[in-house]
């Protein structure tokens, strides 16, 4: 089992195009919300808003 890792590898997805475009961890303090973050999607090329998926 992977008990190692005591942070979750989370994975943010663009809403436009689905695609995963960054990796991020997160501790368990902040794991009760998912994650917005406006990023820079280089399959839409533009800003576009990502979503915390597992
Ligand atoms: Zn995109």
């Amino acid at each position: 089992m992977a008990t190692k890792y005591k942070e979750k590898l989370i994975k943010f997805e663009c809403t436009d195009c689905k695609r995963v475009n960054y990796y991020s961890q997160k501790n368990k303090k902040v794991n009760k919300e998912r994650l917005e973050l406006k990023k820079y999607c280089r399959w839409c090329h533009k800003h576009t808003l990502h979503k915390e998926t597992r």
